[in-house]
């Protein structure tokens, strides 16, 4: 981690404010795309507690509910939650039905679906069609929740990330699903699926539940497993995934040329099953891997590795080391990292 994307420290700076910064002029008289990052120590110390805080009231409520309130049970039943859901998210939702990063057998796309909606993030259709939209303006006028929204002085930003942390959720704006999502409004099970949202969401809340209610055969372990592995493990993976759209474009390493602000966010990206290398992502929307470079870890990228060996997905479309190298920023530098596994070699064929 370096000191461009790693978690600020929550101690107050004081500094004072940044000036609005003007977006200088090419000579062609074009503005150009990407404005200067305002990385200032105020504005990383605010996100830090906006994010931290929170955090940390729950990690502090762990050892004082521990033994009564918390116990090995609901830790298990939490983690297995979170990682379907989070998976559903990042594998499903996004790498493959927003990106078409890969082919999917049925069971798969169900499985997908059902995994996903377990995130109570929306029916998988409207959260397709928002990201979709996302990307068609990314950081631009249209763009469902930039940080940039307001402008990029430190007080618009600060705005901004609330915004698109959270405050996007409350938007009155509509996507159009029949626009950007017409491919699997037109596919039986996924229209079924993203109709049954509500009852995905029962399922979600309910079943940690009865599980941890099973397996200590008591009405007190059904509470604290639907405290913890259902509302504390929702409101984490919302925090994770919603960080996704502030952080990963506010701050972090541009590690490949993109025409908006998003960025590679190392420190979350075992949280986010390897969703924070936002940076690569915008730069190649399509690509099954996100964590492209050597040494940066993505569990769904795995997860779809593993897929690909059982025959359960297939035409997986992964990094290319000649797309990819010549959008590297580090290129003309020599500076630029060396791929990772998966990646489509320009000599050999796929390295394994
Ligand atoms: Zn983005
Ligand atoms: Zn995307």
């Amino acid at each position: 981690m370096t000191a461009t994307d790693s978690a600020p420290a929550a101690t107050a700076v004081v500094t004072p404010p940044l000036p609005a910064q003007a977006a200088p002029v090419t000579a062609s008289g074009r503005r150009p795309d990407i404005l200067p990052e305002p990385a200032g120590t105020l504005q990383r110390t605010l996100v830090a507690i906006f994010v931290a805080v929170p955090m940390l009231a729950i990690v502090a409520a762990v050892p004082v509910a521990w033994g009564w309130g918390l116990g090995w049970h609901d830790v298990i039943i939490g983690a297995v939650f979170y990682v379907i859901s989070g998976l559903g998210i990042s594998m499903g939702f996004h790498r493959y039905f927003t990106h078409g990063s890969f082919k999917s057998v049925r069971g798969l796309k169900i499985a997908l679906a059902i995994a996903g909606s377990m995130a109570l993030e929306g029916p998988v259709i409207t959260w397709v069609a928002d990201h979709r939209r996302h990307h068609k303006f990314s950081d631009k006028e249209g763009d469902p929740h930039s940080p940039w929204r307001f402008g990029n002085d430190w007080k618009a930003l600060t705005k901004g990330l609330v915004f698109a942390h959270t405050g996007w959720l409350f938007d009155t704006e509509v996507t159009s699903v029949e626009k950007f999502c017409p491919d699997w409004l037109a596919d039986r099970d996924v229209f079924r699926l993203d109709k049954a949202f509500p009852y995905l969401v029962a399922v979600s809340l309910l079943s940690p539940a009865l599980i941890g209610g099973l397996w200590s055969m008591s009405w007190q372990g059904a509470v604290t497993a639907f405290f913890w592995a259902s509302l504390v493990r929702v409101a984490f993976l919302h925090h994770v995934t919603w960080s996704i759209n502030s952080i990963c474009h506010t701050f972090g390493k541009e590690e490949f040329e993109v025409r908006d602000k998003s960025r590679n966010v190392s420190w979350l990206a075992i949280l986010s099953f390897g969703e924070s290398w936002h940076n690569l992502h915008h730069s190649d929307p399509t690509c099954a891997r996100h964590g492209v470079l050597k040494g940066q870890i993505d569990i769904a990228a795995r997860v779809i590795w593993a897929c690909e060996r059982l025959g359960l997905a297939t035409d997986i479309r992964w990094p290319d080391e000649e797309r990819l190298s010549s959008k590297q920023t580090g290129r003309l530098t020599g500076t630029a990292r060396k791929l990772g596994s998966m990646t489509r070699r320009r000599a050999a064929q796929q390295e394994s």
